[in-house]
């Protein structure tokens, strides 16, 4: 029988390229995404935001379509450009 701690080096080897520029991109607050010319910064303001994935072919992903619908969802916000996006949007789009 195995001592059963064999499991946890198999899960670090585990790690793909994307999980680790993920990291990275949570440790700056930088996310690269597809859709969208500059990084989202995870903000925390709740201010009556709306997804802008809603105006993306199929809609957010979370199901905003206008302001005021967002209150306690994760904001992943380009402030230059005044661009907001959801966590499942932000996902879908990362440029992993
Ligand atoms: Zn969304
Ligand atoms: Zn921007």
């Amino acid at each position: 029988m195995g001592c059963g701690c064999g499991g946890l080096a198999g899960l670090t080897g585990a790690f793909a390229e994307k999980d680790l520029k993920l990291l990275d991109m949570a440790r700056k607050n930088e996310y690269a995404v597809s859709c969208h010319p500059h990084s989202l910064k995870l903000n925390g303001s709740d201010n009556g935001w709306a997804c802008d994935g809603r105006k993306a072919e199929g809609g957010c992903l979370n199901k905003c379509t206008d302001f005021h619908q967002t209150k306690g969802w994760a904001r992943y916000r380009c402030d230059q450009c005044d661009y907001d996006l959801c966590d499942k949007c932000c996902a879908k789009n990362l440029a992993l």
